[in-house]
């Protein structure tokens, strides 16, 4: 009994087909990076499992991905020897988009190709990247542990369905193989795959094989490096293969904006290779967003997704830590109260906004990419890392009075370095939009006295900006806050002017404290407008209105 049905894909599966068919369709030969990737996944979490669990060897820990193409079938095929799929597992594999962060993607599609591949790219092509070349599709794989008779043959045409069946199948792991499609052929040469290969799947850490181009040979060669590339020295390393190891890690089809890459040696040793990516992914502030830092103990891969690597405000960055001293069989639960792992943390996060210092120094332009693409979660630092706050502040950056426009680029450095004579203070408004923060009446007073002012509006800096406190001994103040006393800035006449109208206007003060009652706690004349006649502010130490509509949308 073989167990044959024939399913349906998930509406989404056909639409990213699509998609996807369309926006590779100059780009395909990563088929078969996607492949080799998902062999090189299968066989870490294979040598994880067997860790604790050494049956699921079944006496071959040769671990290897093979590459082997057929010229009158047409076909090519990518086999593993990793930790398989049980029938399960490939419905919710193969068959559904099972991923975090899916909903997100579907509603950012926008309709234009150029940038829906863009999207695509950072959803992650994957398996379904077979489809660009392939016509049909057949995998054939079986679960480590599993009987012999447990493998599942899945295939399809990605034309909506896909039938399945189980099968025998003697070697654990999974076979994928590519049914060209009419126009496909010039990937059936050995010179080619290996060319492919070697561009794009170099870096992995296992061995590709491929058959020995000879007519009565049966022989496999390697035909990558096969070596970690984070052990290598960095001197050694191109651009390109930095690159295509991101993608890898990443699950990424873009080029990476930054990386470090450090081997940290004292009291513990490991290695670093953290990416910054070339842009925000469409999820970042979704829920169930993903940290994306791989642990490796000793070049085995540990986990992914490890949240204990880098604090909440750095979860966009990607890459690998490789420790040569914890323990191989480090588990979750022990990870979440490891001294080591705490040290490695907290040097790792001081390599990485040493990264971001390094590009703001040396590169503004990449900078302002940096900014405009991680600005607003880096700010949730000032909430999180106490002991970064310095190095956070002189990352920052802001749109202010003297700013021509929207765009985030003057920072606190910059701002101390050109306050007033007498101006002891970083002043700041927040506000609900950038034009909401620019209009606003409180600022006619320090627009007339030539004072700079920040102008807030992202929802983080409601509450992430007065977190800040001070930078480098110069305090911040709101100046919807409190009393702004900025009577240095006035000459005698000006003074004199004003204790005269508050004079005039007490009588009229009281009229309105009557008026007004339990409305407000207080009435009073002031310096800070120009033109508008009056205005709201909340004491020192009152919530800042727009913070507190924030508050209030979100059920406070
Ligand atoms: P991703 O690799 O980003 O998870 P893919 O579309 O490449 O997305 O793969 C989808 C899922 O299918 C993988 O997460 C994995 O669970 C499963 N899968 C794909 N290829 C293999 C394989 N060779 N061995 C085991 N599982 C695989
Ligand atoms: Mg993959």
């Amino acid at each position: 009994d073989t167990h044959k049905e024939t399913l349906g894909f998930q509406a989404e599966v056909k639409q990213l087909l699509d998609l996807m068919i369309h926006s590779l369709y100059s780009n395909k030969e990563i088929f078969l990076r996607e492949l080799i990737s998902n062999a090189s996944d299968a066989i870490d979490r294979l040598r994880f499992d067997a860790l604790s669990n050494s049956a699921l060897y079944e006496h071959d820990s040769n671990f290897k991905i093979r590459v082997t193409y057929d010229k009158d079938a047409r076909t090519i095929t990518v086999s593993d020897n990793g930790i398989g799929m049980t029938r399960e597992d490939v419905i919710q594999h193969l068959g559904t988009i099972a991923k975090s962060g899916t909903r997100e993607f579907f509603q950012s599609l926008t309709g234009d190709q150029q940038k829906d591949a863009n999207i695509i790219g950072q959803f992650g092509v994957g398996f379904y990247s077979s489809f660009v070349v392939a016509d049909k599709v057949t995998v054939l794989t079986r679960r480590a542990g599993a009987a012999v008779e447990e493998g599942v043959q899945w295939e399809s045409n990605g034309q909506g369905e896909y039938t399945l069946e189980t099968i025998e199948k003697e070697g654990r792991g999974t076979d994928v193989i590519l049914h060209l499609r009419e126009d496909e052929d010039e990937f059936l040469s050995g010179y080619q795959l290996r060319t492919i290969v070697r561009k794009y799947s170099d870096h992995i850490m296992l061995p590709i094989e491929m058959k020995v181009e000879a007519e009565d040979k049966d022989e496999y060669e390697v035909v990558n490096s096969a070596s970690a590339l984070w052990t290598r020295s960095k001197s050694e390393i191109t651009e390109e293969e930095y690159n295509e190891f991101y993608k890898h890690v990443a699950h990424d089809f873009n080029t990476p904006l930054a990386y470090v890459h450090s081997r940290m040696e004292g009291v513990q040793e490991y290695t670093i290779l953290l990416y910054v990516p070339g842009q925000a992914p469409f999820d970042l502030f979704s829920r169930e967003y993903h940290h994306g830092v791989k642990l490796y103990v000793r070049r085995v891969f540990i986990m992914d997704d490890a949240e204990k690597l880098m604090p909440r405000y750095l979860r966009f960055i990607r890459g690998v830590i490789d420790s040569n001293d914890l323990p191989l069989n480090v588990s979750r639960e022990l990870l979440q109260q490891n001294k080591m792992i705490d040290a490695i943390r907290s040097n790792s996060v001081k390599k990485v906004l040493g990264l971001f210092s390094d590009i703001a120094n040396n590169d503004k332009e990449k900078y302002a990419t940096f900014w405009r693409e991680f600005g607003r979660v880096l700010k949730e630092g000032l909430l999180e890392d106490f002991a970064n706050r310095e190095t956070l502040g002189k990352l920052l950056r802001f749109s202010t009075t003297a700013s021509s426009g929207e765009t985030q680029d003057v920072s606190l450095e910059e701002y101390v370095g050109r306050m007033k004579e007498g101006q002891d203070k970083i002043y700041y408004i927040v506000a609900d939009s950038h034009a909401a923060a620019n209009d606003s009446p409180l600022l006619e007073i320090f627009k007339k006295k030539g004072l700079e002012v920040l102008l807030l509006s992202d929802p983080v800096d409601h509450i992430a900006i007065p977190e800040l406190r001070e930078f480098q001994g110069t305090q911040l103040q709101s100046v919807s806050k409190g009393e702004v006393d900025l009577s240095k800035f006035e000459d005698e006449q000006e003074k004199e002017e004003q204790q005269k109208s508050a004079d005039e206007a007490k009588d009229l003060l009281d009229r309105l404290k009557v008026v007004l009652g339990d409305k407000v706690k207080d009435v009073r004349t002031t310096t800070r407008l120009i033109s508008s006649p009056a205005c709201l502010v909340v004491d020192e130490y009152g919530l800042d209105p727009s913070l507190k509509r924030l508050l209030q949308s979100a059920g406070q």
